[in-house]
Protein backbone atom coordinates (compact mmCIF):
# COMPACT_ATOMS: atom_id res chain seq x y z
CA UNK A 1 0.00 0.00 0.00
CA UNK A 2 1.37 3.37 -0.58
CA UNK A 3 0.37 6.74 0.99
CA UNK A 4 -0.32 9.78 -1.17
CA UNK A 5 0.65 13.33 0.70
CA UNK A 6 -1.25 16.07 -0.63
CA UNK A 7 0.47 19.43 -1.31
CA UNK A 8 -1.89 21.74 -1.18
CA UNK A 9 -0.18 25.38 -1.38
CA UNK A 10 -2.54 27.12 1.33
CA UNK A 11 -3.64 24.91 4.11
CA UNK A 12 -2.14 24.61 7.06
CA UNK A 13 -2.85 20.60 7.54
CA UNK A 14 -1.86 18.00 5.15
CA UNK A 15 -4.32 15.49 4.38
CA UNK A 16 -2.75 12.33 3.04
CA UNK A 17 -4.88 8.92 1.44
CA UNK A 18 -3.83 5.28 1.01
CA UNK A 19 -3.82 4.36 -2.32
CA UNK A 20 -4.73 0.44 -3.37
CA UNK A 21 -2.88 1.07 -6.70
CA UNK A 22 -1.62 4.16 -8.81
CA UNK A 23 -3.89 3.44 -12.17
CA UNK A 24 -2.07 6.56 -13.95
CA UNK A 25 1.18 9.13 -13.51
CA UNK A 26 2.11 11.43 -16.12
CA UNK A 27 3.22 14.83 -17.02
CA UNK A 28 1.68 17.48 -19.31
CA UNK A 29 3.23 20.81 -20.29
CA UNK A 30 0.94 22.11 -18.01
CA UNK A 31 0.94 19.47 -14.50
CA UNK A 32 1.72 16.67 -13.19
CA UNK A 33 -1.33 14.07 -13.51
CA UNK A 34 -2.19 11.36 -11.02
CA UNK A 35 -5.15 9.00 -11.10
CA UNK A 36 -4.93 6.93 -7.62
CA UNK A 37 -7.65 4.32 -6.13
CA UNK A 38 -8.60 4.49 -2.70
CA UNK A 39 -11.08 2.09 -1.11
CA UNK A 40 -13.22 4.83 1.05
CA UNK A 41 -13.20 7.54 -2.21
CA UNK A 42 -13.18 5.62 -5.27
CA UNK A 43 -10.43 7.12 -8.02
CA UNK A 44 -9.06 9.80 -7.50
CA UNK A 45 -8.12 12.52 -9.07
CA UNK A 46 -4.69 14.66 -8.89
CA UNK A 47 -2.74 17.55 -10.00
CA UNK A 48 0.52 18.76 -8.94
CA UNK A 49 0.05 16.92 -5.81
CA UNK A 50 -3.48 18.52 -5.17
CA UNK A 51 -7.04 16.36 -5.05
CA UNK A 52 -9.20 17.49 -7.55
CA UNK A 53 -11.89 15.57 -6.95
CA UNK A 54 -12.89 12.25 -5.72
CA UNK A 55 -15.72 9.49 -6.93
CA UNK A 56 -17.13 9.64 -4.02
CA UNK A 57 -17.96 13.16 -2.91
CA UNK A 58 -17.35 14.98 -6.36
CA UNK A 59 -21.51 15.48 -6.70
CA UNK A 60 -21.33 18.46 -3.65
CA UNK A 61 -18.60 20.05 -5.36
CA UNK A 62 -19.96 20.01 -8.90
CA UNK A 63 -24.11 20.50 -8.36
CA UNK A 64 -23.45 23.10 -6.03
CA UNK A 65 -20.65 25.05 -8.67
CA UNK A 66 -23.44 24.58 -11.10
CA UNK A 67 -27.12 24.64 -9.98
CA UNK A 68 -27.02 28.15 -7.98
CA UNK A 69 -26.86 30.41 -10.65
CA UNK A 70 -28.53 27.53 -13.07
CA UNK A 71 -31.69 28.34 -11.46
CA UNK A 72 -31.06 31.84 -10.63
CA UNK A 73 -31.18 32.95 -13.78
CA UNK A 74 -34.87 33.11 -15.49
CA UNK A 75 -33.69 31.17 -18.81
CA UNK A 76 -29.53 30.11 -19.00
CA UNK A 77 -29.05 29.05 -23.09
CA UNK A 78 -25.43 29.77 -23.42
CA UNK A 79 -22.89 28.71 -21.10
CA UNK A 80 -19.39 28.67 -20.67
CA UNK A 81 -17.62 25.92 -18.78
CA UNK A 82 -13.65 27.41 -18.23
CA UNK A 83 -11.51 24.80 -16.65
CA UNK A 84 -13.20 21.56 -15.32
CA UNK A 85 -11.36 19.06 -17.71
CA UNK A 86 -13.05 15.68 -15.94
CA UNK A 87 -16.26 16.81 -17.29
CA UNK A 88 -18.57 17.13 -14.21
CA UNK A 89 -19.87 20.59 -14.95
CA UNK A 90 -20.42 19.76 -18.39
CA UNK A 91 -22.29 16.86 -17.30
CA UNK A 92 -24.16 18.98 -14.48
CA UNK A 93 -24.95 21.98 -17.07
CA UNK A 94 -26.21 19.68 -19.40
CA UNK A 95 -29.00 18.38 -16.96
CA UNK A 96 -30.96 21.88 -17.83
CA UNK A 97 -33.12 21.03 -21.02
CA UNK A 98 -32.72 24.81 -21.93
CA UNK A 99 -29.06 24.98 -22.31
CA UNK A 100 -28.13 25.10 -26.42
CA UNK A 101 -24.83 25.92 -26.62
CA UNK A 102 -22.13 24.78 -23.90
CA UNK A 103 -18.30 26.30 -24.50
CA UNK A 104 -15.92 23.68 -22.42
CA UNK A 105 -12.60 25.30 -21.99
CA UNK A 106 -10.12 23.88 -20.57
CA UNK A 107 -6.06 24.61 -20.88
CA UNK A 108 -4.64 20.98 -20.75
CA UNK A 109 -6.28 18.31 -22.66
CA UNK A 110 -4.64 15.75 -21.54
CA UNK A 111 -7.07 15.99 -18.50
CA UNK A 112 -9.83 15.53 -21.13
CA UNK A 113 -8.35 12.48 -22.04
CA UNK A 114 -7.50 10.86 -18.32
CA UNK A 115 -10.98 12.03 -17.50
CA UNK A 116 -12.44 9.88 -20.48
CA UNK A 117 -10.50 6.78 -19.69
CA UNK A 118 -10.60 7.07 -16.03
CA UNK A 119 -14.15 8.92 -14.77
CA UNK A 120 -16.51 8.32 -17.27
CA UNK A 121 -19.40 8.82 -14.95
CA UNK A 122 -18.20 12.74 -14.66
CA UNK A 123 -17.32 13.06 -18.38
CA UNK A 124 -20.37 11.12 -19.74
CA UNK A 125 -21.40 14.51 -20.95
CA UNK A 126 -18.02 15.54 -23.16
CA UNK A 127 -19.64 14.26 -26.53
CA UNK A 128 -23.44 15.80 -26.27
CA UNK A 129 -23.97 17.85 -29.25
CA UNK A 130 -24.60 21.04 -27.52
CA UNK A 131 -21.01 21.09 -26.15
CA UNK A 132 -17.74 22.48 -28.63
CA UNK A 133 -14.72 21.96 -26.78
CA UNK A 134 -11.75 24.48 -27.02
CA UNK A 135 -8.67 23.58 -25.89
CA UNK A 136 -7.12 26.90 -24.65
CA UNK A 137 -6.83 29.60 -21.54
CA UNK A 138 -9.86 30.45 -20.88
CA UNK A 139 -9.62 33.49 -20.26
CA UNK A 140 -7.76 34.35 -23.73
CA UNK A 141 -11.65 32.78 -24.90
CA UNK A 142 -13.65 34.93 -23.03
CA UNK A 143 -12.03 37.65 -24.23
CA UNK A 144 -13.21 36.83 -27.62
CA UNK A 145 -16.53 35.44 -26.20
CA UNK A 146 -20.20 37.30 -26.21
CA UNK A 147 -23.61 37.05 -25.31
CA UNK A 148 -23.37 34.36 -22.55
CA UNK A 149 -25.90 34.02 -19.93
CA UNK A 150 -24.05 31.94 -17.41
CA UNK A 151 -19.95 31.42 -17.06
CA UNK A 152 -19.25 28.60 -14.34
CA UNK A 153 -14.99 28.91 -13.54
CA UNK A 154 -13.96 25.47 -12.38
CA UNK A 155 -10.25 25.77 -12.42
CA UNK A 156 -7.57 24.48 -10.10
CA UNK A 157 -6.05 26.94 -7.30
CA UNK A 158 -5.14 30.34 -7.30
CA UNK A 159 -1.71 29.66 -8.33
CA UNK A 160 0.37 29.09 -11.25
CA UNK A 161 -1.88 29.24 -15.35
CA UNK A 162 -4.91 29.39 -13.10
CA UNK A 163 -4.30 32.85 -11.55
CA UNK A 164 -5.29 34.45 -15.20
CA UNK A 165 -9.03 33.11 -13.87
CA UNK A 166 -8.94 35.21 -10.50
CA UNK A 167 -7.65 38.83 -11.70
CA UNK A 168 -9.75 41.94 -12.45
CA UNK A 169 -8.95 41.81 -16.26
CA UNK A 170 -10.62 38.51 -15.82
CA UNK A 171 -13.69 39.73 -14.84
CA UNK A 172 -14.09 42.83 -16.48
CA UNK A 173 -13.75 40.77 -19.82
CA UNK A 174 -16.32 38.17 -18.43
CA UNK A 175 -18.86 40.76 -17.53
CA UNK A 176 -18.35 42.13 -21.61
CA UNK A 177 -18.69 38.47 -22.75
CA UNK A 178 -22.32 38.06 -20.58
CA UNK A 179 -25.67 38.99 -21.77
CA UNK A 180 -27.63 42.02 -19.70
CA UNK A 181 -28.48 39.30 -17.35
CA UNK A 182 -25.12 37.58 -17.25
CA UNK A 183 -23.57 35.74 -13.96
CA UNK A 184 -20.41 34.09 -13.30
CA UNK A 185 -19.80 31.61 -10.61
CA UNK A 186 -16.47 30.71 -9.69
CA UNK A 187 -14.84 28.99 -6.81
CA UNK A 188 -12.90 30.73 -3.73
CA UNK A 189 -11.21 28.88 -1.63
CA UNK A 190 -12.48 27.69 2.34
CA UNK A 191 -13.56 30.26 4.42
CA UNK A 192 -11.66 28.29 7.61
CA UNK A 193 -8.88 28.67 6.29
CA UNK A 194 -8.65 30.86 3.48
CA UNK A 195 -10.91 33.90 4.39
CA UNK A 196 -8.40 36.75 3.49
CA UNK A 197 -8.60 35.27 0.01
CA UNK A 198 -12.50 34.76 0.27
CA UNK A 199 -12.74 38.37 0.83
CA UNK A 200 -10.26 39.70 -1.94
CA UNK A 201 -12.03 38.04 -4.62
CA UNK A 202 -15.22 39.37 -3.38
CA UNK A 203 -13.83 43.02 -3.05
CA UNK A 204 -12.61 42.48 -6.38
CA UNK A 205 -15.89 41.09 -8.02
CA UNK A 206 -17.53 44.12 -6.09
CA UNK A 207 -15.05 46.47 -8.66
CA UNK A 208 -16.55 45.00 -11.50
CA UNK A 209 -19.96 43.55 -11.13
CA UNK A 210 -23.18 45.00 -9.45
CA UNK A 211 -24.51 42.19 -7.85
CA UNK A 212 -21.82 39.61 -6.08
CA UNK A 213 -22.53 37.15 -3.30
CA UNK A 214 -20.92 34.26 -1.56
CA UNK A 215 -21.94 30.82 -0.44
CA UNK A 216 -20.77 27.69 0.70
CA UNK A 217 -20.69 23.99 0.45
CA UNK A 218 -19.59 21.09 3.34
CA UNK A 219 -16.42 19.28 0.54
CA UNK A 220 -14.92 16.51 2.88
CA UNK A 221 -11.73 16.30 0.72
CA UNK A 222 -10.90 20.02 -0.10
CA UNK A 223 -8.87 20.92 3.01
CA UNK A 224 -10.78 23.75 5.21
CA UNK A 225 -13.96 21.73 3.85
CA UNK A 226 -16.26 24.68 4.55
CA UNK A 227 -15.63 25.76 0.48
CA UNK A 228 -17.05 28.72 -0.78
CA UNK A 229 -18.27 30.05 -4.11
CA UNK A 230 -18.43 33.69 -5.17
CA UNK A 231 -20.80 34.77 -7.75
CA UNK A 232 -20.85 38.43 -9.69
CA UNK A 233 -23.67 39.28 -11.66
CA UNK A 234 -25.72 41.97 -13.85
CA UNK A 235 -28.94 42.40 -11.86
CA UNK A 236 -30.01 38.76 -10.69
CA UNK A 237 -29.91 38.34 -7.16
CA UNK A 238 -28.68 34.94 -6.57
CA UNK A 239 -30.10 33.75 -3.56
CA UNK A 240 -33.40 33.76 -5.54
CA UNK A 241 -34.52 31.12 -7.03
CA UNK A 242 -36.07 31.73 -10.80
CA UNK A 243 -36.98 28.33 -12.09
CA UNK A 244 -38.54 25.42 -10.56
CA UNK A 245 -36.05 22.88 -9.95
CA UNK A 246 -37.00 19.99 -11.92
CA UNK A 247 -33.77 18.26 -12.97
CA UNK A 248 -32.09 14.86 -10.81
CA UNK A 249 -29.73 15.44 -8.16
CA UNK A 250 -28.20 13.62 -4.94
CA UNK A 251 -27.38 17.40 -2.88
CA UNK A 252 -28.48 20.45 -4.63
CA UNK A 253 -32.09 21.12 -4.54
CA UNK A 254 -34.28 24.48 -3.65
CA UNK A 255 -33.92 24.49 0.20
CA UNK A 256 -30.08 23.86 -0.01
CA UNK A 257 -30.04 27.01 -2.59
CA UNK A 258 -31.81 29.49 -0.05
CA UNK A 259 -29.71 27.91 2.92
CA UNK A 260 -26.00 28.00 1.57
CA UNK A 261 -26.05 32.11 1.25
CA UNK A 262 -24.09 33.10 4.46
CA UNK A 263 -26.79 35.42 6.44
CA UNK A 264 -26.63 38.85 5.57
CA UNK A 265 -25.12 40.41 9.33
CA UNK A 266 -22.51 37.11 9.11
CA UNK A 267 -22.01 38.24 5.73
CA UNK A 268 -21.43 41.70 6.29
CA UNK A 269 -19.30 41.42 9.02
CA UNK A 270 -17.11 38.86 6.87
CA UNK A 271 -16.95 41.77 4.02
CA UNK A 272 -15.72 44.05 6.90
CA UNK A 273 -12.91 42.14 8.32
CA UNK A 274 -14.45 41.74 11.85
CA UNK A 275 -14.39 38.38 12.16
CA UNK A 276 -10.64 37.26 13.25
CA UNK A 277 -9.93 33.79 13.17
N1 LIG B 1 -12.91 20.99 -8.76
C1 LIG B 1 -11.54 21.11 -8.86
C2 LIG B 1 -10.88 21.77 -7.70
O1 LIG B 1 -11.26 22.89 -7.33
O2 LIG B 1 -9.99 21.16 -7.11
C3 LIG B 1 -11.16 21.67 -10.18
C4 LIG B 1 -11.18 20.54 -11.15
S1 LIG B 1 -10.74 20.77 -12.80
C5 LIG B 1 -9.80 19.31 -13.08
C6 LIG B 1 -9.60 22.10 -12.89
C7 LIG B 1 -9.09 22.31 -14.30
O3 LIG B 1 -8.90 23.69 -14.55
C8 LIG B 1 -7.78 21.62 -14.61
O4 LIG B 1 -7.98 20.58 -15.52
C9 LIG B 1 -6.90 22.74 -15.23
O5 LIG B 1 -6.13 22.30 -16.34
C10 LIG B 1 -7.97 23.76 -15.61
N2 LIG B 1 -7.47 25.14 -15.71
C11 LIG B 1 -6.68 25.80 -14.83
N3 LIG B 1 -6.42 27.04 -15.27
C12 LIG B 1 -7.06 27.18 -16.46
C13 LIG B 1 -7.17 28.24 -17.39
N4 LIG B 1 -6.52 29.41 -17.20
N5 LIG B 1 -7.94 28.06 -18.49
C14 LIG B 1 -8.59 26.87 -18.70
N6 LIG B 1 -8.50 25.82 -17.86
C15 LIG B 1 -7.75 25.97 -16.74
Amino acid sequence: MIKFFEKEPYSPVEYSYEAERILYKGKTKYQDIMVIENNTFGKILILDGIVQLTEKDEFFYHEMLTHIVMHSHHAPKRVAVIGGGDGGTVREVLKHQGVEKLYFVEIDEEVIKIAREFFPSLSSGLDDPRVQIKVMDGAEFIKRTDDLDIIIVDSTDIIGFARTLFTIDFFQSAKKSMNNRGMLVTHTESLHFHKEIVIEMQEMLKKVFPVVDLYTTPIATYPGNWWTFSIGGTDIDPRTINRHCEIKTRYYDSEIHLQSFLTKGFYRKLINRELDW
